[in-house]
């Protein structure tokens, strides 16, 4: 197994496969920081990491489009860094 394919969320190894599509959705989305405040949970949408109003910040503190919702772990290797990637081609 190539370890270069796969990508390490949350301890569990994923094949860099499974989550490119995903990554690729939500680089066109916007995020911002926010603690999740609905009664129900929802699901990372890369990851599908668990977010849901708790004590345990891993699980209540996300990024959300305002609809849909990633695990800090995921924007900070996925999004944020290929964010700064653009930013320097895009100054606006
Ligand atoms: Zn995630």
């Amino acid at each position: 197994m190539n370890s270069a394919d796969n990508v390490v969320i949350h301890g569990k190894e994923w094949k860099q496969s499974d989550v490119k599509e995903q990554i690729e959705f939500c680089l066109t989305k916007k995020w911002s920081l926010a603690n999740f405040k609905k009664p129900n949970h929802d699901h990372c949408e890369i990851c599908w990491w668990t977010l849901v109003k708790t004590e345990d910040e891993n699980h209540s503190v996300g990024y959300t489009d305002g609809y849909r919702w990633l695990c800090r772990e995921c924007y900070h290797q996925f999004i944020e860094s290929a964010d700064s990637r653009f930013a320097s081609n895009c100054p606006a």
